[in-house]
């Protein structure tokens, strides 16, 4: 076989590389690409699923808590229970599956045209493929943030890990990361990890927050450390590692309100593992190399209502779109990037001439607001996080410098990912008014 390749290549034949067409392509087979090929397989298209693991399910198939499915399916499911029931979904279809296949890229032809079909190139067992498709669904979720990105000083030994890493190395590999845990971060993974590491046997030394505030959900808190006794330091960072081969012990320091570390509040904590959950970041390469422009703020792609991104036919949801709390609302949201893009695909609804052209920013103390586009004059759903947590604050609707719709005075927390229906009316209103922009401003009420 080796022969014959080299045969092929000395006479200057080159193997064409196999392609398939659908009118759907999604990336990722987590909940997001799942719930995304669901749809636009009911919705008439014919769809394929590249996944780079063996199987489908994402991040949930190590996630084996209960918590999931509440809103969904109104019952309590563990991460893979909630991936199981869309993974026979999909088995049910001839929705076309790419497993242990890794997208290297995306082509829309140059310049990505309206009518372009887009080619997606990927490394699958077979050698690579290409798949074409006429629209294609981003749902590659997102990474965690690592310890050279939060520049943690000191020592390089081993038993440093991200909370992801020690989850999977725990409920996949059966493997325990260390005996001695702290944790770095409040978000749910690291809360999480807090209450599995204890089950485990793992002694959890405490949960550092460099905010003065948890950054989880309230029932994270509460089921993970509350109930387990592990204690959460607020405005606490870990400033140095300490070992040689492997981990010591880490010193941590309170900080002040400009988050510096406060001189004289060193502690050092012994432990052989530091567990980080300090943030995920959107998994964009393949995006950003397709030409689809991320909102800095959120570091996923600017979308329009429909979720289209501003490669025409490329859509993107779930986490490689912004960061989700809940699962059930990666589904919702998915379902709605699958259901348009089959409709943009087969010609029978997105795409069409956009109605109007709006951008969409946040203010106060909202730090980002999605779709960053608005093309049509339609009930919207805006979606935004706070940057802090505050006991008292209105949503309110701007354009043109005139208020256009002002909420209800309620409090807001940054763990927790809003919801805001923007009327169609108002979107008339801001046209009407000549605007070009709608302001989605979340501001305190301050306390006379
Ligand atoms: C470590 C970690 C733990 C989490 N724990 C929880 C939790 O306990 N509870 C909770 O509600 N939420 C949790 N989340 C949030 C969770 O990610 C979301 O709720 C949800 O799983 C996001 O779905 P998704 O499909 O967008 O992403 P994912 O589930 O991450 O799926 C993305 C998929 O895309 C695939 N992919 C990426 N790039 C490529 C490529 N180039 N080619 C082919 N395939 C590719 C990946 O292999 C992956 O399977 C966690 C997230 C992380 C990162």
């Amino acid at each position: 076989m080796a022969e014959f390749k080299s045969n092929a290549i000395d006479c200057g034949v080159v193997e064409a590389v196999q392609t398939r067409a659908f009118d759907v392509v999604v990336i990722g087979g987590g909940p997001a690409g799942m719930a995304a090929a669901l749809a636009a397989h009911k919705a008439g298209a014919r769809v394929a699923i590249v996944e780079r693991e063996q199987h489908l399910g994402g991040i949930l198939r190590q996630c084996i808590h209960p918590g999931f499915g509440l809103s969904h399916f109104k019952q309590e499911l563990t991460g893979p229970e909630y991936a199981q029931r869309f993974i026979d979904k999909v088995h049910a279809t001839d929705i076309a599956l790419f497993l242990n296949s890794m997208v290297l890229g995306i082509d829309s032809g140059e310049p990505a045209e309206d009518t372009a079909v887009h080619t997606v190139t990927l490394m699958s067992p077979a050698g690579m493929l290409q798949l074409t498709g006429r629209a294609v669904v981003l749902a590659m979720g997102c990474r965690e943030r690592t310890r050279s990105e939060i520049k943690i000083p000191g020592s390089r030994p081993a038993g440093v890990f991200t909370a992801g890493l020690a989850q999977r190395y725990i409920n996949i590999e059966n493997l325990k990361p260390g005996s001695r845990a702290v944790i770095l971060g409040s978000g749910d993974i690291g809360l999480i990890m807090a209450r599995r590491c204890t089950l485990e046997g793992i002694s959890v030394e405490g949960v550092y927050e460099l905010m003065p505030y948890a950054n989880g959900l309230r029932r994270n808190v509460k089921n993970c450390l509350d109930d387990f006794g592990v204690p959460l330091h607020l405005s606490t960072t870990v400033t140095r590692v300490v070992g040689h081969d492997r981990l010591e012990a880490v010193e941590v320091s309170q900080v002040d309100e400009r988050l510096a570390p406060i001189p004289g509040t060193e502690r050092i904590i012994p432990c052989d593992t530091l567990l980080l959950s300090v943030g995920l970041i959107p998994e964009n390469e393949l995006s950003v190399a397709a030409g689809v422009e991320l909102d800095p703020r959120m570091r996923g792609a600017v979308v329009d209502q429909s979720l289209q991104t501003g490669v025409p036919g490329i859509f993107a949801c779930g986490n490689v779109l912004h960061v989700h709390d809940l699962a059930d609302n990666v589904t919702c949201e998915s379902e709605r990037a699958g259901a348009a893009a089959a409709a943009y695909a087969l010609g029978t609804g997105a795409g069409a001439v956009p109605d109007c052209e709006l951008t969409v920013s946040p203010a106060g103390i909202a730090g980002y607001a999605l779709p960053g586009r608005i093309t049509a004059v339609a009930l919207t759903k805006l979606n935004f996080r706070v940057r802090r947590p505050v006991d008292a604050a209105r949503v309110r609707i701007l354009a043109g410098g005139v208020e256009l719709f002002a909420g209800k005075v309620r409090p807001f927390k940054p763990s927790v990912m809003e919801s805001f229906p923007l009327p169609a009316k108002v979107i008339k209103q801001a046209l009407d008014l000549g605007a070009s922009k709608i302001v989605l401003s979340v501001d305190p009420i301050e306390e006379a």
